[in-house]
């Protein structure tokens, strides 16, 4: 139930009847002017005391008290009681009210006029609706009300609650001071509401906190209800959104003024209803080249040049645009006419509407506008010399714009139809399109940018290559994609042939037989082809980048920089052979062309070396220069055989043909006898020359045939032939044969390296030593034969000792023979693939060894 508040001592004002408002106690609160009317007493004379003390002396009778039966009843009661002074008869209506913990708060006591029993009736009846009236008032009411004693809540109705957002059991009994965003504006506010409430001024304002901390502004406004205990009844009204209200007006007021002041956009305000202006800002006084006070004395028509006609018709078109944007020619101080653009709007000042106008200078923009369209003409043929088409697309909208030359690029006449991006992607070669609309998608999406190239199918059938390139713009705070596709067939066609003509240029390369190096203007190698990675070893990875003489270190570089040199002035040049030797060991010959690189300009950009390789030709060469010595070697002892033979055939026939001659003359037995001797001397000469000669030829002429050779035969053959000439006789012989297997080889080729050997030894004895001798050693194994024979005869000088296996060569002349005996030997060792080796002393004996291969096994 409700208690009491402002509003029901508004109601006991307005109310008819006297009326008291008494507490639980029977002590009179409040009066009315009617109570006072009726029984001449004041206010302050009455409240305070109890009720029974004041109407004892009014009242004459009270039969039964109201005020005793409705507190019994807790509802309201009546009785008739008779006044004192008049003697009139009225009724004594008490009604009971509750606060909401259900404690009675208060009486309403009030007397009405009885005329007769009907109307005590109707009486009854209007007081029980006039409580209901109340009792709705108070929940009804729209503001918050209460009862506070000391500052602590003692009533509160319900929107008080909702206000502050407590429950009623949280706010009675309660300091006030918990609504209170402080404790000093809590002290404050009990000093401002004791004035308020002396003065009864419009209410005070303060901020509250309410229970889910929102700040509130409110409006208190309060009256005594009883000046003694200090209880005041109280009304609240929240004005927050007022206080809000106000505060953004004031923001708006501030903003509306430092925007117009401040603001570098030319603003002017003009009154509608004269066409004067009635306020410029700075930037329009500096525009216009006014002082402000002159500013103001002009009419909008005076800076406007346009005709009034026109100006209407401007109106007209902004209007059917339902846009604030006009565009005139303005006048400035100086006489210059302005394109300019104006954004107007109404805006009121003082309850009076007046026009802004922002101007906006076009007049720079109305110029590049005339050039722009120059430009765009000149765009449109720049697209169809480029062969660049163009497109753009607000996702916003679906709009979609393609230039005249991007219909041309997908195979249409321009404008033929309206474009989509659809109508794009379905120009795109089957084979590129997933690719292409993939790669499209997430460039929309992310609005990075779009790079592509695809093939473009025209409704020909003819395909053609395109380049696509797409970028996002913000344009007024709204994306737009905007893209080229430039036609690059022509393009393709040329990588396509020089990819084409490297391919075909980079196999010859690889598949030459020449090496081939390419290096830069710094003689480093850029190219290293596949026969160079044979020659050398060294792969093109390895070598790509590396200086020339790092590569070959052995290479003269002085000889090299002149090469290089000449290549670069443009000549063609040719190295000596090379002799380059591998990382295996392996020597090789090359020589090298040294040539300018040009590039496709003409322009010399480094040198091609061509590298031949010419290790068997090189070789045929040493071979022919070998061949060439032995031939000289073969002449000049052909020449020394000529003469030889000739001499050496001629001397014992012709000494021979002496002696027959100088016989014919001779009688003497004696001297013919020696006579012949001599003959035979000089024709056995002549035989062991034409057997030397005939060993020679048979050498050089007849194969080797391996056979099993009967050594000991041979040598006791040759010594058999010895032992029968008499000065050597004398010479003690050992020989001393090891065989341990058949000695396989040649046999006549044996015989006379043996022969002759042997038959030295003994020629060449010292007569004059007491014992020489002959020692024959022969050692044989399955590898080879080792033959030596020692003599302790003469010995050969040492400047004779390299010359005695040449043709014809005689180290001495005190022994008979040709000289051709060791040569032959030599040649015969030759032939078998055997050494031959030599020591000997003058005067102390000569050894030859002789090495043979056993060809018991031949391969
Ligand atoms: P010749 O027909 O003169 O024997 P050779 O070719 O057999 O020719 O020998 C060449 C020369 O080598 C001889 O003239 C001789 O001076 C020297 N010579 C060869 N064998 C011996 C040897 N055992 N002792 C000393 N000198 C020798």
């Amino acid at each position: 139930m409700i208690s009491n508040d402002t509003h029901a001592l508004w109601l006991i004002k307005a109310l008819d009847e006297p009326t008291f408002i008494i507490s639980p106690d029977f002590v009179i609160l409040h009066i009315n002017q009617k109570v006072f009317d009726l029984t001449g007493r004041k206010g302050e004379e009455i409240t305070g005391k109890t009720f029974q003390e004041v109407l004892g002396g009014l009242i004459r009778t009270i039969p039964d008290d109201p005020l005793l039966i409705s507190k019994a009843s807790k509802s309201p009661a009546a009785t008739r009681v008779v006044l004192q002074d008049t003697g009139k008869e009225w009724l004594a209506k008490s009604t009971p009210v509750y606060d909401e913990s259900g404690e009675l708060a208060y009486f309403l006591y009030s007397f009405r006029d009885m005329v007769n029993p009907e109307q005590f009736q109707n009486t009854l009846r209007l007081l029980h609706e006039k409580e209901n009236l109340i009792d709705s008032l108070y929940t009804t009411i729209p503001t918050g009300v209460g009862i506070i004693r000391d500052r602590i809540f003692r009533l509160v109705n319900d929107h008080f609650c909702l206000l502050v957002g407590y429950d009623r059991e949280e706010i009675i009994g309660r300091s006030s001071e918990f609504l209170y965003l402080s404790h000093e504006e809590f002290l404050e506010m009990g000093v401002r509401i004791y004035r308020e409430v002396n003065r009864k001024g419009k209410g005070v304002e303060t901020m509250w906190k309410t229970k889910n901390n929102k700040i509130i502004h409110v409006l208190i406004q309060v009256s005594y209800l009883n000046r003694e205990d200090n209880s005041y009844i109280f009304s609240t009204l929240d004005i927050t959104r007022s206080k809000q209200y106000e505060r953004k007006l004031k923001e708006s007021e501030a903003r509306y003024k430092s925007i117009f002041y401040d603001s570098s956009a030319p603003m002017l305000i003009i009154d509608p209803e004269t066409d004067e202006i009635f306020d410029a800002n700075n930037a329009a006084l500096r525009y216009y080249g006014y002082t402000k006070e002159q500013m103001l004395c002009l009419h909008i028509n005076e800076i406007n040049i346009m005709s009034v006609e026109d100006i209407k018709n401007e109106m007209t078109k902004a209007r059917e645009h339902r846009k604030f944007l006009f565009y005139f020619k303005h006048r400035l101080s100086n006489g210059q006419i302005r394109d300019v653009e104006v954004h107007s709007g109404p805006v009121v000042f003082n309850e009076k509407p007046y026009l802004l106008s922002i101007i906006q200078d076009i007049s720079v923009q109305k110029q590049q506008e005339v050039e722009l369209q120059d430009l765009a003409t000149s765009l449109i043929k720049a697209q169809e010399i480029a062969r660049l088409g163009s497109w753009a697309y607000d996702p916003e909208t679906g709009d979609v714009v393609w230039s005249a030359e991007l219909f041309k690029i997908l195979g249409y006449d321009p404008n033929s139809f309206q474009p989509t991006m659809q109508r794009l992607f379905d120009a795109v070669h089957p084979a590129d399109k997933e690719e292409a609309v993939r790669s499209f998608e997430t460039f929309l999406k992310e609005k990075t940018r779009y790079t592509s190239e695809v093939r473009i199918e025209r409704p020909d059938n003819q395909v053609v290559y395109v380049q696509c390139f797409g970028e996002s713009m913000d344009r007024d705070q709204k994306i737009i994609f905007t893209g080229a596709v430039l036609d690059i067939t022509e393009r393709k066609k040329a990588e396509f042939e020089i990819e084409e003509k490297s391919l075909f240029f980079n196999s010859v390369i690889s598949n030459l037989q020449e090496g081939v190096i390419v290096y830069d203007m710094d003689m480093k190698v850029i190219l290293w082809n596949k026969r160079m990675e044979e020659v050398t070893g060294k792969r093109s990875s390895e070598v790509v980048g590396c200086d020339v003489y790092n590569l070959f270190p052995h290479v003269q570089k002085e000889g090299l920089d002149k090469l290089i040199e000449k290549a670069f002035q443009n000549e063609i040049v040719v190295s000596h052979d090379i002799l380059y030797e591998r990382d295996n060991g392996e020597s090789m010959w090359y020589y090298a062309t040294f040539s300018p690189n040009y590039s496709s300009k003409g322009k010399i950009v480094g040198v091609i070396e061509v590298v031949a390789e010419i290790t068997d030709r090189k070789k045929a060469e040493f071979k022919e220069i070998e061949r060439n010595e032995e031939l000289f070697k073969a002449n000049t002892e052909l020449d020394n055989f000529v003469y030889r033979v000739s001499h050496d055939l001629r001397a014992p026939i012709s000494s021979s043909l002496g002696l027959s001659r100088i016989s014919l003359s001779e009688n003497s037995v004696e001297v013919l006898h020696r006579y012949a001797r001599l003959q035979e001397k000089s024709l056995e000469k002549l035989d062991r020359f034409i057997k030397d000669i005939l060993d020679y030829s048979r050498n050089s002429r007849i194969e080797v045939i391996p056979q099993n050779i009967p050594l000991k035969d041979i040598v006791e053959n040759v010594l058999e032939q010895l032992n029968k000439l008499p000065e050597n006789q004398r010479i003690q012989i050992t020989m001393d044969i090891q065989q341990e297997c058949p000695f396989y080889s040649d046999k006549l080729r044996v015989e006379i390296i043996l022969n002759n050997i042997i038959s030295n030894a003994f020629k060449f004895q010292n007569v004059y030593h007491e014992d020489p001798y002959v020692n024959i050693f022969f050692k044989i194994d399955e590898k080879q034969g080792q033959f030596i024979v020692e003599d302790n005869g003469i010995g050969i000088a040492p400047e004779h000792q390299h010359k005695v296996f040449d043709m014809f060569y005689r180290a001495t002349a005190a022994r008979p023979g040709s000289g051709i005996g060791l040569y032959i030997v030599q040649d015969c060792v030759k032939k078998m693939n055997g050494e031959i080796s030599m020591e000997s002393k003058i005067n102390y004996g000569s050894r030859f060894t002789i090495i043979l291969p056993n060809l018991l096994k031949p391969d």
